[in-house]
């Protein structure tokens, strides 16, 4: 069955906008879903939520050369954030995001609230040792709220494979486990981070930025790239670790959630000098929370 067909049996489930079928009922998902894996097309996902941009983007890109066709799915999910953070002012930016994937993407898929929690929902996936420290440690259940809708979104749309980016390194590792735990029969590949010219990297959260905290946030890259440098040619890791978190201070950040070493498969504190490493880190510029990090090899 094409698509085309598939639209004239299911009319008020999905909709054409251009060239990107938009799906906000699981039935149409999973009828367009059966209609690829029937023609013998593979399936990728690219799970957001939405205010896209070139990072989001280049997400799709590369899923695009390794399946034939490419699910977006858009969910600001409310049980990723704890209750002082921002999930009301979150951008919201839907047209503008429909716009960017036309001819990029093959279906968007839109689920609601209801959808994605029904009355009585009351399940819950917690992924146990990378999940808890670094940014599991200062957002208490954030990766909690981030198994969960990843599972469930895998379960929809049952993919042949789904991109994460490497800007969010410890989520990629905490569903890189708990597809592992769980058997989920997909392939989850990392996407290297995207970055502004002077090495920011791009978030949906830099808009709320003021001109004066744009100007001090490529320091977060600049600082991590130095360190990583430094920590490649031998320094001792804690001496340089606390000077960087002072320099980031002095330079105008308000605060420093945690900047540090870890071993890059399973994110434990490094036990041995010759394992591939990441320096992590998290750090405020007044409200807004950023989050980069850096290979170390
Ligand atoms: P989000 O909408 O922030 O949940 O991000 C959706 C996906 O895009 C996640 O897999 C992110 O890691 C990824 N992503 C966000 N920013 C970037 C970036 N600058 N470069 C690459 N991937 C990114």
């Amino acid at each position: 069955m094409g698509l085309a067909v598939f639209s004239i049996l299911f009319p008020q489930r999905c909709y054409f906008t251009g060239m990107i079928l938009q799906l906000t009922e699981l039935s149409a998902l999973r009828a367009a879903i059966g209609t690829w894996h029937g023609q013998g097309e593979s399936v990728a996902l690219v799970p957001t939520m939405g205010a896209l941009h070139e990072g989001h983007l280049h997400l799709v890109r590369e899923a695009k050369k390794h399946a034939q066709r490419v699910v977006v799915s858009i969910f600001v999910n409310p049980t990723q954030f704890g209750p002082n953070e921002d999930f009301n002012r979150y951008p919201r930016t839907l047209e503008q995001d429909i716009a960017a994937l036309l001819g990029v993407a093959d279906a968007v898929w839109l689920p609601s609230v209801e959808e994605m929690y029904p009355q009585g929902f009351a399940s819950a996936i917690h992924v146990a040792g990378v999940g808890e420290g670094l940014c599991g440690a200062f957002r208490p259940g954030h990766f909690d709220g981030v198994a969960t809708v990843v599972a469930k979104l895998l379960l929809q749309v049952a993919p042949d494979i789904a991109l994460f980016g490497e800007k969010d390194f410890q989520q990629l590792q905490v569903i890189k486990r708990m597809v592992a735990d769980l058997n989920i029969p997909v392939r989850v590949m990392g996407v290297p981070t995207v970055r502004e010219a002077d090495g920011l990297a791009l978030s949906s959260r830099n808009r709320y930025l003021s001109p004066q905290e744009r100007e001090i946030a490529p320091l977060l890259h600049t600082t991590l790239s130095a360190l990583a440098t430094k920590l490649r040619s031998g320094a001792v890791a804690a001496d340089l670790l606390e000077q960087a978190k002072k320099e980031l201070l002095a330079a105008g950040f308000t605060a420093l959630d945690y900047l540090e070493l870890r071993a890059e498969e399973g994110l434990a504190p490094l036990s041995a000098a010759n394992i591939s490493a990441r320096l992590l880190v998290a750090a405020w510029l007044g409200k807004t929370r950023l989050i980069d990090n850096v290979r170390v090899e």
